[in-house]
């Protein structure tokens, strides 16, 4: 399937969640196996080369991605949650994010000092959340191997937030 075929499988929404927001909604896509299975295939082979230890998947659709990813490569799967989420002793981290901001957390043992990460998420907008978990990341002295990311929004520079982090993105809108 090529990057095109899946390009279509992403739905543009306008103004949601509010006015002046096009949203990337990614449905049609998981809905899709063959569109499903290649972009899995495609994140696998951006992931070649980073000697990860680990899938550092962020919530809630970085989970999807992450997971299925974690899974194709026989990696251990992390998740960064949304504050309140996680049942054990946590660290959590402030982040924007394009309409609003929260905090992310991840557990304290999920990241170990000088493991290597590979940050999962289904779009870069400001690059605000994905800033933050490599900030987690690094407050653990773990090493972030690479950011992997389905969808850019490439006007808004998210790749700049990332300063010298290896970021990489299937398709750029
Ligand atoms: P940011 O921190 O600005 O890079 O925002 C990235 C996070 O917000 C990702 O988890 C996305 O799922 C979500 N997000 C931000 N903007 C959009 C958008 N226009 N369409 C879909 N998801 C978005």
């Amino acid at each position: 399937m090529t990057l095109r075929e899946i390009r279509s499988l992403i739905r543009a929404v306008p103004d949601f969640p509010k006015p002046g927001i096009v949203f990337r909604d990614i449905t049609p896509l998981l809905a899709h196996p063959e569109g499903f299975n290649a972009t899995i295939e495609r994140l696998a082979e951006q992931a070649d080369g980073t000697d990860p230890d680990a899938i550092l998947a962020i919530e809630s659709r970085g989970f999807i991605f992450g997971a299925a990813l974690a899974n194709r490569l026989a990696l251990p799967l992390q998740i960064v949650r949304k504050s309140g989420k996680l049942p054990r002793e946590s660290i959590a981290i402030r982040y924007e994010l394009e309409y609003g901001h929260d905090h992310l957390e991840v557990h304290t043992d999920a990241i170990e000092p000088g493991g290597r990460y590979l940050i999962v998420d289904d779009l870069i907008a400001t690059g605000g959340t994905a800033e933050a978990t490599a900030r987690l990341v690094r407050q653990q002295q773990g090493i972030v191997a690479r950011c992997l990311f389905v969808v850019e929004l490439s006007a808004l520079n998210g790749r700049e937030a990332l300063g010298d982090l290896p970021v990489v993105s299937l398709l750029s809108f």
